[in-house]
């Protein structure tokens, strides 16, 4: 059976650390693959690596390194589909989302390739007498990222891209539940010209995890997985005088106003809210009806439409959407439904024992719908990350606004409607970090940046786009004065001003 090393100097490494991690095919539920546990020795060896390559890589010119980025783009593009294979082949997301996986994250190396530009300060001539000033942004040195099992190709590629265009090293610890298309990711940036060392990959669980947070060589933390970890990586990183940004877990609501064109939404709504199988943190898993109608005319056309998704293995063509990542993740899933129920949620498609013929080993399950959810239930209250979409009632677009706005997760929003007032008064009011109009998923382009308020983001700058540049360099502002020769020559004991 294959085993999953890391990827250290340049080189595959199995490290000191004899414990290793299954890694399942969700499509048949057997072990595929096991992969290697990193223990903090193993890390310690990628930062030193890490720290030797960094200086020359740093020094190389931002064009140059700039170069490697737009050869990995052609890589990538040249084994699209292989990678696609594998990636789905341990996620469980048919092979069509899985290329959109990847894709995304190319969009954000395509950003980080503008890296000379990006990278440029301000400058002031004359600010005083014979004064310029100037500012750079520099490198931080050894920077890491621990991403999640739900998109192994884009997420790392967000991190990766700006931070060592913007001449850092990276130790990137992805997901011990998808680890092979990452890995394939770090072998193509080797091919594509990156020097050894500048990206080093780590897999490994906890223990790799707490290493990179107590290290004190590693001066930048990026995290995106569940809140709960977010949260305690965020405050474990910061206590050790890292920068960091932590994305967490997400609810986000879709709401639907009587006037929205139904048949838009509803094609919408139902992508958004199954599409890979409800893993994904800008999925939609709640609908707000606004208005009584809008509820009758919703439910019978979501049931509808949930009852004829197809349900497929990751290669099938016809399949909307594959098998959950685990065993476990699907049993948690299921018993959020059960509770759904106890809760008094009314069950309209029930997904759960699926088994599909043929692959009853595999971790499927079906389109789950549940009406008339209320704010009071824990089943609503907790992020499902399935394929499970919970229906709720109000009969303004005010009551509707306060759902997001008070819920614990702030990452996205969609709104449904044709009205350009009730548009822009939900967009200036309603407290979530990202927002559609008429947009399902609405995960911004790559030259903006991703990011969530609430229990969904902890830190203050974005993944990508310019924050996420900000987030892997440091200013420097630089005031020079070349007086002319004969100036006058004395100390002042006064603070210098303008005046
Ligand atoms: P997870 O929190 O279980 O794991 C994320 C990473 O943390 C992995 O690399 C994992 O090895 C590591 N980890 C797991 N347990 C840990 C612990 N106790 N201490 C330290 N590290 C630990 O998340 P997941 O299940 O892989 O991913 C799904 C979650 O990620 C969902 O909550 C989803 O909403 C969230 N997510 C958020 C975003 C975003 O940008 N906001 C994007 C994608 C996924």
């Amino acid at each position: 059976m294959r085993t999953l090393s890391h990827l250290i100097g340049g080189k595959a490494v199995a490290g000191e650390s004899d414990r290793l991690g299954d890694v399942f095919d969700p499509n048949t539920g057997q072990v595929q693959a096991r992969v290697r546990l990193a223990s903090a020795a193993d890390v310690a060896v990628a930062v030193e690596n890490a720290k030797l390559a960094q200086p020359a890589w740093t020094q190389t010119n931002p064009q140059r390194r700039a170069r490697v980025l737009f050869e990995f783009k052609r890589l990538l593009e040249r084994d699209m589909t292989a990678l696609a294979e594998l990636l789905a082949s341990e996620h469980g997301k048919v092979l069509s989302d899985a290329k959109g996986d990847i894709q995304r994250g190319l969009e954000v190396i395509e950003f980080a390739c503008g890296i000379p530009h990006l990278l440029k300060g301000e400058y002031t001539r004359g600010a005083g007498p014979g004064i310029d000033v100037y500012s750079a942004r520099e490198a931080l040195g050894v920077v890491a990222g621990i991403t999640p099992f739900n998109f192994p190709a884009m997420i790392p590629m967000w991190m990766v891209g700006p931070a060592i265009a913007a001449g850092n090293a990276f130790i990137l610890k992805p997901s011990e539940r998808t680890p092979s298309v990452t890995a394939r990711l770090a072998e193509l940036m080797l091919e594509a010209g990156l020097p050894p060392g500048i990206l080093n990959l780590v897999n490994g669980d906890k223990v790799a995890v707490d290493a990179i947070l107590d290290h004190p060589d590693i001066k930048a933390v990026s995290f995106v997985g569940s809140s709960d970890i977010a949260q305690a990586v965020y405050a474990r990183a910061t206590a050790n005088g890292k920068r960091c940004q932590a994305m967490g877990g997400a609810k986000n609501h879709g709401i639907v106003l009587p006037d929205a064109d139904l048949d838009q939404a509803v094609a919408d709504i139902v992508g958004a809210a199954y599409g890979s199988a409800g893993e994904r943190c800008m999925a939609l898993p709640v609908v707000v009806a606004v208005g009584k109608s809008t509820a009758r005319a919703l439910r019978a056309r979501l049931a509808e439409a949930a009852e004829g998704l197809r349900v497929g293995r990751s290669l099938d063509p016809d399949a909307h959407f594959g098998p959950v990542v685990s065993a476990q993740h699907r049993a948690r899933i299921e018993s959020y439904i059960d509770m759904a129920v106890r809760e008094g949620a009314e069950l309209v498609v029930d997904g759960r024992r699926l088994a599909l013929q043929g692959h009853e080993g595999g971790f499927f399950i079906g389109p789950t719908l549940l009406d008339h959810v209320t704010p009071g239930m824990r089943s609503y209250h907790d992020e499902i990350f399935g394929p499970v979409l919970q229906l709720m009632r109000t009969d303004t677009l005010e009551e509707a606004l306060a759902l997001p706005t008070a819920h614990q997760y702030g990452n996205g929003v969609a709104l449904f409607t044709r009205d350009g007032d009730a548009a822009r008064e939900f967009c200036d009011r309603v407290e979530v970090g990202m927002v559609g109009v008429n947009v399902p998923i609405p995960v911004p382009v790559a030259y903006h940046s991703f990011g969530g308020w609430k229990r969904s983001g902890f830190g203050d700058l974005n993944q990508y786009g310019m924050d996420g540049v900000r987030f892997y360099t440091r200013q420097k502002i630089v005031t020079q004065r070349w007086p002319r020769a004969g100036a006058a020559v004395g100390s002042s004991f006064v603070i210098p001003t303008m005046n």
